[in-house]
C-alpha cells in the first residue's frame, strides 16, 4: 500500500533537511553533453562515466565533433563503461540524428528525445529534467528500489512507479526528488543492507516496518 500524499509531502521535506545538496552526479556543461553521459551511465557509475566524459569531451563535446569519430575510436573513448559497442554506436547515431533532424540540439521534449537510438524512457526524463525544465521523475534502480521500500510506491516495474511517485508528490517535487530519491539509496538506503539505523525515515517506511514485498 502507498502512504498518503501527506506523509509523501513530509518524506519529501525531511530528504531535502537531509540532503540539501542533491544535484545530477554526472559532470556535463551543456545539454548535449548530459546526453551522451547519460547513455553511458546504463550499467555503469557516474564516478566511471566522469572519467570517460572529462577526457571524451576535451575533444568531442558537440554532435558535430562526436560523428567525426569512427566506431573504434568511439569504442576506445567508451571501453570502461560497460556494453561499449552499444553506447558507441548509440551515440554515434543519435549524434547523426541531432545534426540532421534538430539542427544539432537536442530535441526539446521527452517523446522526441525517445526517438534517440540509446535514449529510454529512464534517460529522456533525467536529461528532460536537468536541462529543459521539464517536470519528471527518472525511475532508476536507486528510485525503484528506495520508492516502494519506502511506500511512497507500491508498484513491482518502474513504469508503474514513476506513475504513482508522480501522482504523490506535486509537479516541483518531481526533479528534485528523482535526485532525492537517488541520494538516499546510495549513501543509506542501499540494496543489499540499508542503514536503516541512519535513517531520517523510519517513521514513515514500510520495510522498516516489515511491511515491504519487494525488497
Ligand atoms: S528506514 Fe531503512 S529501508 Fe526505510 S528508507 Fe530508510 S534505510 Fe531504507
Amino acid at each position: 500500500m502507498q502512504m498518503t500524499r501527506e506523509d509523501a509531502l513530509k518524506v519529501y521535506e525531511i530528504l531535502e533537511e537531509t540532503f540539501p545538496d542533491a544535484r545530477a552526479e554526472l559532470d556535463y556543461t551543456t545539454p548535449y553533453e548530459l546526453l551522451v553521459a547519460t547513455i553511458l551511465s546504463a550499467q555503469c557509475t557516474d564516478v566511471r562515466v566522469n572519467k570517460v566524459t572529462k577526457v571524451l569531451f576535451e575533444n568531442y563535446n558537440t554532435p558535430e565533433k562526436m560523428v567525426t569519430l569512427s566506431q573504434e575510436e568511439m569504442e576506445d573513448y567508451v571501453h570502461s563503461c560497460g556494453v561499449y559497442r552499444n553506447k558507441a554506436k548509440n551515440i554515434l547515431a543519435a549524434s547523426r540524428i541531432i545534426l540532421d533532424r534538430y539542427d544539432g540540439e537536442i530535441p526539446d521534449t521527452i517523446e522526441g528525445l525517445m526517438t534517440l537510438p540509446g535514449v529510454g524512457r529512464k534517460t529522456a526524463n533525467v536529461v528532460a529534467s536537468n536541462v529543459l525544465d521539464i517536470p519528471a521523475i527518472a525511475v532508476d534502480t536507486h528510485v525503484f528500489r528506495v520508492s516502494n521500500r519506502l511506500g511512497l510506491a507500491d508498484a513491482k516495474n518502474v513504469d508503474k512507479t514513476e506513475k504513482q511517485l508522480m501522482d504523490i508528490w506535486p509537479e516541483d517535487c518531481w526533479s528534485k526528488g528523482h535526485h532525492l530519491l537517488i541520494f538516499l539509496g546510495r549513501r543509506i538506503c542501499k540494496s543489499q543492507n540499508p542503514l536503516c539505523e541512519e535513517c531520517p525515515l523510519t517513521d514513515y517506511c514500510k520495510y522498516y516496518r516489515g511491511e515491504d514485498a519487494n525488497g
